[in-house]
């Protein structure tokens, strides 16, 4: 495949995808304000010729538009991720997360671009009733985030449905790897944990630790990011899971260390598990890495996490007090 552009590319999984298209010998543009990402995860490419780095908005229709010209596949990442502190900006995640979409949706329609795959989330699905979670489970959006990505995601559908503009959508779990978030929100908790391993504080576990998520290394996402571009599927929606669930107490088995409990937080489910009979059928796409590699590789790439805060229950408080003002009611 020649060009490909990908928004949010300075971002977790959007630099791991930037470097496989790399590796495949793509040539590859990056639409990245850096609000969360950094362009030190795309450092090692900075001699690479086929690699422009573009530090824009993506809600900035105007000026975004001239750079999806002759591009063959855009994968839309881009969008404010952290879950919690989209409780008290809701307004900043509409505008990055929605407006966002619509003006990459219309700059990929303009230039007629052969592929355009959306990263949706599963928390769409807020506490479902159904476990393996299938794509057909109803639409629960239990806070600000999972309803801009929702509504981003009926969008892009309706660009797929109307303009014919050829889309996929894939809902993607709980995703880790060498690099996930490390800005200052409170968020995932491969980077909360691992900072707190660092420098040897509690681990602060939500809840009894045994609520269960379904973690996917990245490494498998990215194979089916590129599985599904070159596939001929439009118009579907794919869950994107490893179809296991873990749970917070086998993480911290596994990274060693203390525990401190903190409150489970009201709208989050108890457990997250992908039915991914869909893409497995269609698309011929299974996760391959076990989770004990996967935790392994983040305790060997430790040290990425060095400037990353460091949460304490009573920060953690803080960060979540109008979490628990509007949802704990
Ligand atoms: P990330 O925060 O590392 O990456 C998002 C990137 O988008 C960042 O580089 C950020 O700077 C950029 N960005 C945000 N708003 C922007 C704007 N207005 N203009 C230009 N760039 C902007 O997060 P991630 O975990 O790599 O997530 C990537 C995508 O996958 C997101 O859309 C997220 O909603 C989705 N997703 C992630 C997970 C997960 O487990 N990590 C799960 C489901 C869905």
């Amino acid at each position: 495949m020649g060009k490909v552009l990908v928004t949010g590319g300075a971002g977790f999984i959007g630099s791991h995808l930037v470097d496989r298209l790399l590796k495949d010998g793509c040539d590859v543009v990056v639409l990245d304000d850096f609000s969360t990402g950094r362009p030190q995860n795309l450092e090692h490419h900075k001699n690479n010729r086929k690699l422009k780095l573009v530090q824009i908005d993506i809600s900035e229709y105007s000026k975004i538009e001239k750079f999806f010209k002759n591009v063959d596949w855009v994968f839309h990442l881009a969008a404010l991720a952290d879950i919690v502190p989209s409780i008290k900006k809701p307004f900043k995640y509409h505008k990055s997360n929605v407006n966002g979409t619509i003006s990459v949706l219309e700059a990929s329609r303009v230039n007629e671009v052969k592929r355009f795959v959306y990263a949706a989330s599963s928390s769409c699905y807020g506490i479902p009733d159904q476990y393996p979670t299938p794509e057909t489970a109803e639409i629960r959006t239990e806070y600000p985030y999972a309803l801009t990505k929702n509504i981003a995601e009926q969008y892009v559908i309706h660009w797929g449905k109307i303009y014919g503009l050829p889309v996929v959508s894939l809902r993607m779990f709980n995703v880790y790897g060498p690099r996930s978030r490390t800005s200052g929100t409170y968020g995932a908790v491969f980077g909360v944990f691992l900072a707190q391993k660092l420098h040897n504080k509690p681990f602060t576990v939500v809840g009894n630790g045994n609520q269960t998520r379904d973690f996917t290394f990245v490494s498998d996402i990215v194979d089916a990011y590129i599985q599904v571009a070159e596939s001929d599927m439009c118009n579907e929606i794919f869950n994107l899971g490893s179809g296991q669930t873990y749970s917070i107490n086998r993480l911290v088995e596994l990274l060693g260390g203390d525990i401190l409990y903190v409150p489970k937080r009201p709208g989050e489910p108890d457990c997250t598990f992908a039915e991914i009979s869909k893409i497995q059928k269609m698309i011929g796409w299974k996760a391959v890495i076990p989770f004990e590699n996967g935790v392994q590789t983040m305790l060997d790439n430790i040290d990425y996490w060095q400037e990353a805060p460091v949460w304490t229950p009573e920060k953690i408080k803080e960060a979540t007090r109008e979490w628990f003002q509007y949802l704990g009611k």
